[in-house]
């Protein structure tokens, strides 16, 4: 354990914490000794992954347990294709790992630096309306309690802390190895589309049902839609030319964004017509690689960003209704809003818990105003029942989140038998989750 105090801080750099101690275990033993150390100290306890969520749920003024080194694939099984990780493997480290055993992830978000554990314990999602969170692949994981049990959860061993464990928000223990079910490889082919807002969500449905992926990126201040349409295939990978790759991500993406947001942020009145600008620049691309080489993108334009998940049917309004908030209040909104789809699944806690979801995204440039608009578009997607990605910035509470996931209790009552003194809470999950429970009796 390090001695004395560092100040750590998220991807956005917004989200800032001083834990009282870090430790950096390499190996589950080790995990399980800091654990137990901690807790005679009086210390609560939080795992890192990669420190990406945009909420404060990794801080702490605890122990923070850096999962970093925690990275070795334990075991491949190509008979029934699962694969159990440590829980501090990136994604980006796990995915020419499994192509390596002609396998990959079901589906992914659109970056891959999340570490394993990290991704599913916010119900990290891609897009696809066939496709769950990645966290319903898990079909097991070893979890350190605050006893220094090794709790070995699985479908059969503990059913209902495996479903709670899914989508954790940390607050069972530290996940130290994932079995994730995995996929035969795949490849993926990708065409991105400049296309005209109306009759783009006139045929939304239709989009979102013929694509094995499909996602929507919508700039206000504009009519243009970009279209995002991903199938899966048994072609050979085709990757385009490194120097290709790279002119399109960093210098069109992100090279523009980036001059379009600093511009943006000096002058804000004229964000719309920059957006105009932006949207006048979208061109049609495609792409044929293996799938983890395709989901994700590269990130260098440092954004903060709200997400929530609405049922499936509400999209279209939904996001007629965001579009409105911004360009009725004249907000200086310069990042496109993302929606994208999953089926629904069943951990406890997870967005799409029961019912085929929509989620729609927003974002603001670093630096730049967003409570204002972000609250707006909360209220909005309050209004269809919506749940918040609990990566992402909100403002709900306990009280306002209960009624919004029919697992709630049951993650509760697991939370109470897990963790009854509190060990892995932090202010986070105080505010979204409230105090422990006391555990009921058998
Ligand atoms: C640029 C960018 C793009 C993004 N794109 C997407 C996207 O496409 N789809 C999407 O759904 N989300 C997306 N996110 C959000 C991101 O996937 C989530 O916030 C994710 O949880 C981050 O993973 P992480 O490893 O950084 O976890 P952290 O932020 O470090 O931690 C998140 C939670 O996981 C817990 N945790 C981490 N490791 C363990 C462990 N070993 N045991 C127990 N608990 C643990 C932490 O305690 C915390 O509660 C994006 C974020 C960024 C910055």
């Amino acid at each position: 354990m390090s001695p004395r105090p560092e100040v750590w801080s998220n991807w956005a750099g917004d989200q800032r914490w001083a834990p009282a101690q870090v430790a950096r275990p390499t190996s589950e033993a080790e995990l399980v000794r800091v654990v137990g150390e901690a807790r005679e100290r009086g210390l609560t306890v939080r795992a890192t992954g990669s420190r990406h969520s945009f909420t404060d749920i990794a801080a702490t003024d605890g122990l923070m347990v850096d999962t970093s080194a925690l990275r070795r694939v334990v075991a491949v099984d190509p008979a029934t294709r699962r694969v159990t990780v440590e829980a501090g493997i990136t994604l980006h480290a796990l995915g020419p790992i499994l192509a390596g055993h002609d396998l990959a992830l079901e589906n992914q978000g659109d970056i891959d630096t999340q570490a394993v554990a990290g991704a599913l314990a916010t119900a990290t999602h891609g897009t696809g309306a066939r496709f769950r969170n990645l966290s319903a692949r898990a079909v097991g994981m070893r979890l350190v309690t605050a006893d220094g049990d090794v709790l070995d959860l699985t479908e059969d061993s503990d059913p209902e802390a495996l479903l709670a464990a899914r989508v954790s928000l940390g607050a069972l223990g530290v996940v130290s190895q994932v079995t994730l079910e995995c996929s035969p490889l795949f490849t993926l082919e990708r065409h991105d589309l400049p296309r005209p807002l109306g009759e783009t969500l006139d045929r939304l449905d239709e989009h979102v049902d013929t694509h094995d992926h499909f996602e929507l990126f919508v700039w206000p201040y504009t009519r243009a839609a970009m279209t995002r349409s991903t199938m899966r295939t048994a072609n050979p990978p085709r990757p385009a030319p490194r120097w290709k790759r790279e002119y399109d991500e960093r210098l069109v993406q992100n090279g523009l964004l980036s001059l379009i947001c600093r511009t943006g942020r000096r002058v804000p009145r004229a964000v719309p017509h920059l957006n105009r600008v932006m949207a006048a620049a979208l061109t049609q691309a495609r792409e044929q690689d293996h799938a983890y080489k395709v989901y994700a993108c590269r990130r260098d334009v440092h954004f903060t960003e709200t997400e929530y998940a609405i049922p499936r049917a509400c999209a279209r309004e939904a996001l007629e209704r965001a579009i409105e908030l911004v360009e009725r209040r004249r907000l200086p909104i310069l990042f496109p809003f993302e929606m994208r789809f999953a089926a629904g699944d069943d951990a406890l806690l997870s967005t799409a818990h029961g019912r085929d979801t929509c989620y729609i995204a927003a974002h603001q440039y670093v630096g730049m105003g967003y409570e204002s608009f972000f609250r707006g578009f909360e209220e909005i997607m309050s209004s269809y029942g919506g749940r918040p990605h609990w990566g992402k910035r909100h403002y709900q509470t306990e009280a306002t989140l209960r009624d919004r996931f029919p697992g709630w209790g049951r993650f509760q009552a697991v939370r109470a038998r897990l963790d009854p003194d509190g060990v892995f809470a932090n202010d986070y999950t105080r505010r979204v989750l409230g105090p422990v429970a006391a555990p009921v009796a058998p």
